[in-house]
């Protein structure tokens, strides 16, 4: 499946250190269950989007790499750790949870499905809460102050 309906995708990392943009269209996007992306991830799967023939610019900082394999390397923040890339040498893809907008790059396919965790699958059937449902924690998130990098790019600075 491609993506082709955006012809820009912007992302970055948590503390905004790295940004990227996307020019052009996606190629395909997945969840991989393998062990090497449960480490990489430190998450349960990871999900992922080829780049396919789309451009790939770095923006502000360039990711930091680890090469896991003799084939690949990962990318990752080197200020605040958050995993941006897999990169192998049939190309690059990014984290689909980096992008500035997630929720527009759908996975169409499960990898390395030999590694799914037993409970991976039974993952939609837990209790849901709203964060806000824990009325104890209100006032925590009331006085909480994200440092999170927003999802956008920073306002173009104007000179006084
Ligand atoms: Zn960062
Ligand atoms: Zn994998």
């Amino acid at each position: 499946m491609t993506l082709d309906n955006r012809p820009l995708f912007k992302g970055g990392c948590q503390c905004g250190a790295v940004r990227f943009t996307v020019e052009g269209a996606l190629s395909d996007a997945s969840v991989c269950h393998c062990r090497m992306c449960q480490k990489a991830f430190g998450n349960l799967f990871a999900p992922l989007v080829s780049i396919g023939q789309a451009s790939l610019r770095w923006t502000k900082a360039e990711p930091a790499r680890f090469r896991s394999s003799s084939h690949v390397e990962r990318g990752f923040c080197p200020a605040c750790g958050t995993p941006l890339t897999y990169e192998a040498p049939d190309g690059v893809a990014l984290a689909i949870g980096a992008f500035d907008d997630p929720a527009a790059i759908v996975p169409t396919i499960q990898f390395g499905v030999e590694g799914k965790l037993p409970y991976a699958d039974s993952l939609p059937t837990l209790p849901m809460r709203d964060t806000t449902q824990d009325h104890a924690a209100l006032p925590w998130l009331a006085a909480l102050e994200s440092y999170q990098h927003p999802d956008h790019d920073a306002e173009p600075t104007r000179s006084s």
